[in-house]
């Protein structure tokens, strides 16, 4: 008897386990192939169809590390030696030509403070550091003022000139130049550029948040984006994204931030005041075909909050998704480029 039930319990097993192996190897021919790595002090991730053979997909894991390390050694913060922070050392009023990529970033990044009013401004970086959220040693207590005037004055995008002849920037004042708020986002184009370069049509790339999609994850499938809770407790997606050959960065208080008093303090620096933004806007998600304009545009509105950020998104035809949180609940809002392009049904979706 005992016998009996053995063997059954046996054969049960046995099929079991040959039906999760049929299961496993069916699922596997659908599997994509995921890469990923490290960069800049977080993650990076790939997901492509599962099209490329090992030692393709070998090739392609050192080449994405490769061009997102090119990145890091040119406009980290972190590193002493990146060409960012040999910029910063350089003395004021002196033009210092600079490399094409750099070039490019500190561009877009002042187009962006210029369409912004200042609310992105990558000269914020000694305002930054004060905040503890830079390089510097973590303050024990919220900054002096003096000190805060201080950098206030040596900051804004005014006084951060370019050369676009000769590729060159100079600065006026002794701000100290951080490209945290967009460098991911270029960072992310880079990969994607190169990915299409080896022939990779069908990709998915994630650089800490900020993500790119290209062609389909599978035929007639769209990738899929989740848009997270803006509560930091659990990664759960709020809102999912069904998008082909668009970008999307997200900035939010919810993440980067360290409490203070009882108050949390975000990594974002309104220019204006020189202190961490303070208002309801838990999330901005922007989708822009550049994943480095998508970064500092993401931002930008972050400092705006969301009302202004409305108003600028829909002036800039901007794809601009915003959850703020409204007595105790949360609360999407859309721009109308966003709205126009996902159709009523999709964006009654977003909004319930
Ligand atoms: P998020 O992860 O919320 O998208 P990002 O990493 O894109 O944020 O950008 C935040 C970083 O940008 C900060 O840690 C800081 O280094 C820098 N930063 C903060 N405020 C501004 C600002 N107003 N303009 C440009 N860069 C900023
Ligand atoms: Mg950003």
């Amino acid at each position: 008897m005992l016998n009996r039930k053995f063997n059954s319990l046996l054969k049960f097993s046995l099929l079991l386990a040959l039906l999760t192996l049929v299961a496993c190897t069916e699922q596997q021919d659908k599997q994509p192939v995921r890469l990923q790595g490290q960069i800049f002090g977080s993650f990076w991730l790939a997901t492509l169809p599962d099209e490329w053979t090992p030692t393709q997909v070998k090739q392609l894991q050192a080449g994405i590390q490769g061009e997102l390390d090119k990145v890091d050694a040119s406009m980290s913060t972190y590193k002493p030696d990146s060409e960012l922070n040999r910029f910063n050392q350089a003395p004021l009023g002196q033009w210092v030509d600079l490399s094409a990529e750099l070039f490019e970033v500190f561009n877009l990044s002042q187009s962006i403070a210029s369409l912004s009013q200042g609310a992105f401004d990558i000269t914020v970086g000694g305002l930054v550091n004060l905040w503890n959220f830079g390089p510097e040693v973590r303050p024990e207590a919220i900054p002096e003022t003096s000190l805060l005037k201080e950098r206030l004055a040596a900051s804004g995008y005014q006084y951060l000139e370019l050369d676009n002849e000769n590729q060159a920037a100079r600065r006026l004042r002794d701000s100290s130049i951080d490209l945290s708020g967009v460098a991911k986002g270029y960072a992310v184009d880079k990969v994607a550029q190169w990915l299409r370069q080896q022939g990779v049509d069908n990709f998915l790339v994630n650089v800490s948040g900020e993500v790119i999609v290209a062609g389909q994850r599978a035929p007639e499938q769209a990738w899929r984006i989740g848009v997270e809770v803006p509560d930091g407790s659990q990664q759960k997606a709020h809102h999912i994204l069904e998008l082909t050959d668009e970008s999307v960065a997200t900035s939010g208080d919810y993440r980067n931030f360290y409490e203070f008093n009882g108050k949390r303090l975000s990594h974002t620096i309104n220019p204006k005041t020189g202190s961490p933004v303070d208002h309801n806007l838990a999330s901005v998600t922007v989708i822009h075909p550049s994943n480095a304009a998508a970064d500092a545009w993401a931002t930008a509105f972050m400092v705006l909050g969301t009302e202004a950020s409305l108003n600028l998104a829909n002036r800039e035809n901007l794809k601009v998704l915003l959850i703020s949180k409204e007595e105790g609940a949360w609360k999407t809002q859309v721009s109308n480029y966003l709205q126009q392009s996902l159709g009523a049904e999709l964006t009654n979706k977003l909004l319930n």
